[in-house]
């Protein structure tokens, strides 16, 4: 060998030793002959343990046929380039890799070997994977995902987005977002481009888009930030839901939400004008029936007319709390508040419906003290008055009905006990709601459930709560409390 082709060999092997790809050469019966340092980092082998041993160390059992199939082209002198295929790490890992082979000749041009130029693609043989599995996603997806620049040129426009927005991709790339931005709503952009640039995310933006054929969509929009490898923002990617069937629903629930509201009023209207104009015809009724006592006096006739004031009593009961009720619902139920006891008011109640009741007692525990109140004193009466009412009426030939008034820290607590019926746990709460009677035994006792609700809603237009304890069987404790006159 003379020195040139000396030099030409070292730099040839120095060009081998750097490059990034493994360079290895072999016979034809497949033993390794050469393996640079690239081949070493590749396959893991060390250049002293492959060379000598046969190339099928880093071939896959499964892909032995291929080498065949190799050997026999390189026979035939042909190149093979760029042949992707999988080889065997010695630690068994799998790798992706791309062959370039060449045949070896000796100086009569007989092939006697081959060169192999491997490069490791695992990196982007995953990546392109990747790739292909995110656009699958981004392409199956049912929300529009579009991808933009800052400024606003759109640069990915998935299928949902075809079909959401009428353009179809190739229309839509390169064209700038506002084709999809109903002029009203134009400065939103440049609100969300501020956000992105700020590197801020949009959450859940509902807002309004256009169409291809000018249909306005509802839509939920995410905004993100596109970064590129060096982590600066460079565009914004936008995940648009359409949310128009939800929008609709709500629209829908809205007016009918209005109807019944107006509904509702025309009935509350339609009671307060019939209660009102219940109570003029009532009162010349009673009167007139109070002149005929009066004149049939000794008479034995004097007892049904007795009888008709009763039920005109009740009848005129039932439209006060009708109309009171009316009022509750306008807010209009007027408090005239005044300053007095409590424990004065509380007798005079019981000793006047003691007179009517035959036989049952109500027993008031009496206190020394004063128990003075700053509160609507007829309106309180008229609470106190319900509540004992029904205590007597839901314990039919039960025990006395125990009253109980206090000062308790600046409140008035008043209890009403009854060893009646008892009430179901789950009716406790609503028997203070309009028009709610509780079922099975209690609604054989005549009633209207207007009482508790009226008494329930006067005690809270006096700041004070009220509230029940019960026992099947046993009775129950009715409890309301009103502020004391100094807290007041
Ligand atoms: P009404 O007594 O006219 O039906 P209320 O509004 O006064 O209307 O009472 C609502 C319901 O609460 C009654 O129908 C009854 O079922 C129940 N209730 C009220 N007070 C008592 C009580 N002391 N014992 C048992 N049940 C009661």
């Amino acid at each position: 060998m003379n020195m040139d082709n000396m030099e030409a060999s070292a730099r040839l092997l120095a060009i081998v030793q750097c490059s990034q790809d493994a360079i290895i050469s072999k016979k034809l019966d497949g033993t390794i002959t050469t393996w640079n340092s690239a081949a070493e980092r590749i396959f893991g082998y060390t250049a002293q343990e492959a060379i000598g041993d046969n190339i099928s160390i880093i071939i896959p059992e499964e892909l032995l046929p291929e080498e065949k199939d190799i050997i026999k082209k390189i026979k035939r002198g042909e190149i093979i380039e760029h042949y992707e295929t999988i080889r065997k790490r010695k630690d068994g890992r799998r790798i992706s890799i791309a062959l370039t082979i060449s045949p070896i000749k000796d100086e009569n041009g007989k092939t006697i070997g081959a060169s192999k130029i491997a490069r490791d693609i695992t990196g982007e043989k995953e990546s392109k994977r990747n790739e292909a599995m995110l656009a699958a996603i981004v392409d199956s997806s049912d929300d529009a995902i579009i991808s933009k620049t800052l400024d606003g040129y759109i640069t990915s426009w998935n299928f949902t987005a075809e079909k959401m927005f009428g353009y179809p991709a190739n229309e839509a790339i390169g064209k700038h977002i506002s084709i999809i931005i109903p002029p009203e709503r134009i400065g939103e952009e440049a609100i969300i481009i501020d956000n992105i640039r700020n590197g801020k995310k949009l959450d859940h933006f509902e807002t309004v888009r256009v169409a291809k054929n000018g249909r306005q969509i509802n839509i939920s929009l995410t905004v993100s930030p596109v970064k590129n490898s060096n982590g600066e923002i460079i565009g914004a990617s936008k995940v648009a839901r359409d949310i128009s069937e939800r929008a609709e629903i709500e629209r829908q629930r809205q007016l009918y939400t209005k109807r019944l509201q107006e509904l509702n009023n025309y009935k509350d209207d339609f009671m307060a004008m019939a209660s009102h104009e219940l109570k003029t015809p009532l009162t010349i009724v009673k009167s007139n029936l109070q002149i005929l006592e009066h004149l049939l006096a000794t008479d034995s006739n004097v007892k049904f007319i007795q009888l008709n004031l009763k039920q005109v009593d009740k009848l005129t009961d039932l439209v006060n709390n009708l109309l009171d009720i009316s009022k509750i619902q306008i807010g209009k139920l007027e408090i005239n508040k005044t300053v007095f006891d409590l424990d004065i008011l509380m007798k005079e109640i019981i000793d006047n419906i003691h007179q009517a009741l035959e036989g049952r007692r109500i027993y008031y525990k009496k206190r020394d003290d004063k128990l003075m109140v700053f509160a609507d004193s007829s309106r309180i009466e008229q609470v106190i008055i319900n509540v004992l009412t029904n205590a007597i009426k839901y314990s039919p030939g039960g025990p006395d009905v125990i009253v109980d008034a206090f000062d308790d820290d600046g409140k008035i607590i008043v209890s009403i006990k009854d060893g009646g019926i008892g009430i179901p746990q789950e009716d406790l709460q609503n028997i203070f709601t309009r028009f709610y009677r509780v079922r099975g035994m209690a609604s054989t006792f005549s009633g209207s459930g207007i009482g508790l609700y009226i008494s329930s809603e006067i005690v809270k237009q006096h700041g004070g709560e009220m509230w029940v304890e019960s026992t099947i069987g046993k009775g129950s404790v009715f409890y309301f409390t009103i502020p004391a006159a100094d807290e007041a």
